[in-house]
């Protein structure tokens, strides 16, 4: 830290000027009106310093004033996947790796998004990947596998989140398990739905009257950020907006970088990067809206680390070499920054349940 902060101390490689980036956290010990959490898929320490060394050494990861590591083993596994990870951070309980806001028996759990519906406060998803996706899924759904996409769809359109982004449309109105139009039944529920044909960029889709909303960037999963995808940080300040707008009793919304994890899996280190830095400008985003509202808790972290990512002897600023263990998840200990009311209960090492009991504390549920 200091080596990196302190100018007159700092190593030879790394030129330029580094000013201390921090944001001072106000309000302390106060309990927090909103919540955003957002979660790095795959995103280990290795992907966050090769990010910053990659983006000229500063990355928006480097304002949180606080910051805490957090342990991701599953019930039945020391490496966890992103429905264990999710099903952890969303419901407080260890699951078995594929099991979608279940305890290790199978049951149901009730995650915090549906506590915070529960006290009237309005909620939100947007995601790079499928909303029927592990991630997403383990805060609006609960089902024994990962792998029942359009059982996840039909509880998303019940869950009664109000504001919704991501792909997987064919989920919800082409189905092989029924003839159900899940859009046609959320139109009746009050949603305006739009999506990527209607309107490619969501920029252009007008919510101001809407009383709860949906936009399917995909049929699927969505483009990567290399190949065009470009959503993620207006639609994070979107929802925000949109939620905060609509809201007396505060909002709590997911975000999350889904397709980092699967730039690790390809062992394609500029697809990574590509991916980690349009995560850094959602973070971007939704710090200029959590220092301007002054009432919302702000949490980046990660399900589990995704290759086993490294930095190579030979590397310089914006030239990495990088390297991979294998394309898969790894056990690591993932970072936690937070921002905001509340924060300080973020730092140390502790469980990914206990993230949960600490966003819960938080926000006073
Ligand atoms: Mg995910
Ligand atoms: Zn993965």
């Amino acid at each position: 830290m200091v080596l990196l902060n302190c100018g007159s101390s700092r190593s030879a490689v790394i030129n330029g000027e580094a000013p201390a980036h921090t944001i001072p956290n106000s309000n302390k010990e106060k309990t927090a009106k909103n919540l955003i959490l957002m979660i790095g898929d795959g995103m280990g320490l290795t992907q966050i310093t090769a990010g910053i060394y990659d983006n000229n050494n500063f990355l928006n990861f480097e304002k949180f004033p606080v910051t805490g590591l957090m342990k991701t083993h599953s019930y039945d596994n020391l490496v966890t996947d992103s429905a264990a990870g999710g099903t952890a951070m969303a419901c407080g309980v260890k699951t078995y790796n594929n099991g979608i806001g279940v305890d290790k028996d199978g049951i149901p759990v009730k995650s915090i998004l549906e506590q915070a519906e529960e006290k009237k406060m309005m909620t939100g998803i947007v995601v790079t990947s499928a909303l029927v996706n592990a991630t997403p899924a383990t805060f609006m759904a609960h089902q024994k596998l990962r792998a029942f996409t359009e059982p996840i769809a039909e509880e998303i359109a019940n869950s009664g989140v109000d504001f919704l982004v991501g792909g997987g449309k064919k989920y919800f109105d082409r189905r092989d398990s029924d003839e159900r139009n899940l859009i046609k039944e959320m139109e009746s529920k009050g949603y305006q739905i739009e999506d990527f044909i209607k309107n490619r960029r969501i920029e252009d889709v007008s919510i101001d009257s809407a009383k709860r909303f949906v936009y399917f960037t995909a049929d699927d999963d969505p483009l990567t950020k290399i190949t065009g995808r470009d959503y993620l940080p207006y639609a994070s300040k979107m929802g925000a907006e949109f939620l905060k707008s609509r809201s007396e009793n505060g909002f709590f919304m997911m975000i999350e970088g889904s397709q980092i994890d699967l730039g690790g899996h390809a062992t394609n280190f500029k697809y990574v990067m590509s991916e980690l830095k349009d995560f850094d400008q959602a973070i971007k985003a939704v710090l200029e809206f959590a220092e301007a509202d002054g009432e919302t808790l702000v949490i980046v972290t990660a399900d589990h680390e995704t290759g086993g990512l490294t930095i190579k002897e030979g590397s310089k600023l914006k030239k990495i070499k990088s390297d991979f263990a294998y394309g898969r998840h790894s056990g690591t200990m993932v970072p936690v920054f937070a921002y905001g009311p509340g924060s300080e209960k973020f730092t140390g090492i502790f469980d990914n349940t206990e993230l949960y009991r600490k966003m819960k504390a938080a926000l006073a549920l």
